[in-house]
């Protein structure tokens, strides 16, 4: 049987249905994933940029550096919108299908293509965390980016202390907040729900992920461990094959509307 075809009847025999999502669905959103070639790692030492100490070390020895990386990051995350992997969780969400989507990114495209349900295990960029009370706030996009990026560009006059102009205030406590990511070493929120939402999947979809960043990686684990069905989209490796049931050897962009397509012609 054609493989999209099959894994539409797994979808259409399952109830709860759950996405564990890496850099990967975003790679043809035009935002490299860490581990492939020409990824950020290629790049950008991950033990520096990676890890909260790092890059406070790196702005103060090498602030040219840390303007091209944050640059770089600025005109990503600028251009990134939503692509047919994203929307094609959408359409399952929309059909009834996914309940929830667990994802490592902190790119917001999942919410920017309509799901209502994302968990993210590693935080959002857009996101602030009083570093005073902890309160989190959902920040502007558009507005963070282009003020990093006027700062940014403003090579005269750069300086790495502006860069904590960026940092917004809290509403409540008016403390700073940091961005509300996971830094390497730092502890991954919402694990508690996300290995919920894991146990009670019947079935798990899994796109774009390399499955090495734990505690998120075991995820599918747990999910398979309480029997649910493992489907796995990939097109550099089957990383969960050891759980899983379908194995489809695409990037999720191209194989996300066919699912749809067939499940739309079972309906
Ligand atoms: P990873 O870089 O380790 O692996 C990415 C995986 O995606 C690879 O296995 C690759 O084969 C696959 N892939 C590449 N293009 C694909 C496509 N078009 N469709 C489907 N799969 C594709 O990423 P990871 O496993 O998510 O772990 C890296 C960590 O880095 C994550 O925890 C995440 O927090 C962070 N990260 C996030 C973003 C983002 O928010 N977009 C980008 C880079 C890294």
């Amino acid at each position: 049987m054609d493989p999209y075809e099959k894994v539409a009847r797994l979808l259409l025999e399952h109830k709860n249905i759950s996405a564990f999502t890496g850099a990967g669905i975003s790679a043809e959103s035009g935002i490299p994933t860490f581990r492939d070639p020409g990824g950020l790692w290629d790049q950008f030492d991950p033990d520096e940029f990676g890890t909260t100490g790092g890059l406070i070390q790196a702005a103060l020895k090498k602030p040219a550096l840390i303007r091209d990386f944050l640059l770089q990051m600025v005109d990503i995350f600028d251009r990134a919108k939503p692509n047919p992997g994203h929307y094609g969780l959408k359409s399952l969400e929309e059909l009834g299908l996914l309940k929830t989507i667990i994802t490592q990114n902190i790119d917001h495209l999942h919410q920017e293509a309509g799901n209502q349900r994302v968990i993210e295990v590693h935080g959002s960029l857009f996101r602030g965390r009083c570093l005073s009370c902890g309160r989190k706030q959902q920040l502007n996009k558009a507005e963070l980016l282009a003020r990093a990026r006027k700062l940014l560009e403003d090579e005269e006059h750069f300086e790495v202390g502006k860069l904590a102009e960026l940092l917004p205030r809290c509403p409540a406590c008016n403390g700073v907040s940091r961005p509300d990511v996971v830094m390497f070493g730092e502890q991954v929120l919402q694990l508690p729900e996300a290995i919920a939402v894991a146990e009670q999947s019947d079935l798990m979809l899994v796109l774009g992920t390399s499955g090495v960043v734990y505690p998120a990686a075991a995820i599918p684990y747990q999910a398979s461990e309480r029997n649910a069905v493992i489907i796995e989209i990939n097109p550099s490796g089957n990383y969960y094959d050891s759980i899983c049931e379908c194995y489809i050897d695409s990037p999720a962009g191209a194989a996300m509307p066919k699912i749809i397509d067939r499940l739309k012609d079972l309906l």
